[in-house]
């Protein structure tokens, strides 16, 4: 992510810090000093954001083994002051698998809240509980506060709803008797459920709510349609949707010719090939950084991305939809028997999509 200071390394997976982050700390500074805090109850509190940060890594890092356990690899953990985020090469699909790596976070901050509890004296009754949480962190309740977080931590992730962890528990163990969309479909509607009535206490109670129930509510919505598209484009071939003619381009060609054919043209990604031999991909963007960069006399060659995606014309499509994202905006190449019979770009792939949801929507109203 853009913004984020290196940590380190650990099991293979780099750790992030967002910037942002330093503004939480700013932010805690202030609000204790404000209140009257002196430098020692103010360096307590600071010790505690950084204990509960250490813990939405060791949470993340949770989801990251449980997932390494499946081959999945993850690529890396960045903190941001709203909590984590680990990037996984790939959502699990399997009911087991979802359900190991989505339970594996909440499960060690139920640990972490296990092994805190030995060492504490939890107040009998919620009045001197209050009483002691109203004094800020300080030496004497550090770790009474550290259980209180993780207890929370962990009921909150395991609230049944998108995109929290516990909402992929949900989806996980709907799949084990139902098809993978209609699973994420209730699962989705469940959550956004849950939502609402987060929503509406939050009106009540706490400003707090009102904010995650919104959250939630387009999370599970992000989460459903993704998996229908992806639903949509099974039992499709990468040969059902590739184009046959594409726009192709010299790599000994000016800059200006790509300019010409850009603007003649509703086509954003070029082939650029040399004698008929496919050599690089040009994109929309990368004509319009050269341009600025180094005129209109440049070179195609020099100005290529020289990186080929090949793909077989039998190649599944709801497979390619994933690659699609981490290749965004470049054109991929159909092979067949070794000979290029076409391209592919997400805008193929979107329009193919929003076409056979349309045939859908008719089919369910027929
Ligand atoms: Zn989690």
């Amino acid at each position: 992510m853009k913004g984020s200071l290196k940590l380190g390394k650990i099991a293979g997976i780099g750790l992030y810090l967002h910037w942002t982050f330093s503004l939480l700390i700013l932010f805690i500074v202030f609000v204790n000093y404000k209140n009257g805090q002196n430098p020692t109850q103010i360096l307590w509190s600071v010790l505690f954001i950084l204990s509960v940060f250490v813990t939405v890594f060791l949470h993340e890092l949770g989801h990251a083994l449980a997932a390494k356990k499946y081959n999945i690899v993850t690529k890396d953990i960045t903190l941001l002051p709203i909590g984590g985020l680990a990037r996984l090469d790939r959502i699990p699909e399997k009911p087991v698998e979802e359900l190991v790596v989505a339970f594996a976070g909440p499960l060690v901050n139920i640990t972490l809240a296990f092994i805190t509890g030995f060492f504490i004296t939890i107040p009998n009754d919620s009045n001197q509980l209050m009483t002691e949480l109203s004094k800020g962190v300080n030496a004497d309740n550090f770790f009474l506060n550290f259980f209180i977080v993780n207890f929370w931590l962990a009921l909150f992730n395991l609230i049944p709803a998108f995109p929290m962890d516990g909402g992929r528990v949900l989806r996980a163990l709907l799949s084990f008797k139902l098809q993978r969309n209609v699973a994420t479909k209730i699962a989705a509607r469940i959550g956004q459920f849950i939502a609402v009535g987060f929503i509406l206490l939050g009106f009540l109670y706490n400003p707090f709510l009102v904010f995650i129930g919104i959250f939630v509510v387009i999370g599970a919505q992000v989460e459903s349609d993704s998996i229908e598209s992806k639903h949509v484009l099974t039992g499709y071939k990468v040969r059902d949707v590739l184009m046959r003619q594409y726009p192709e381009i010299d790599a000994h060609e000016k800059l200006k010719t790509a300019i010409d054919l850009l603007l003649d043209s509703q086509n954003k990604n070029f082939l650029v090939t040399d004698n008929t031999i496919p050599v690089g991909t040009l994109n929309r963007d990368q004509i319009i950084m050269a341009l600025a960069k180094k005129g209109e006399n440049e070179t195609i060659a020099n100005i290529m991305d020289p990186n080929l995606i090949f793909l077989d014309a039998d190649s599944a499509l709801e497979n390619v939809f994933e690659d699609m994202y981490k290749n965004k905006e470049t054109l991929m190449l159909i092979m067949e028997n070794n000979k290029l019979i076409g391209t592919l770009d997400t805008e193929n792939i979107l329009e193919f999509i929003l076409i056979k949801e349309v045939h859908l929507k008719k089919d369910h109203a027929a």
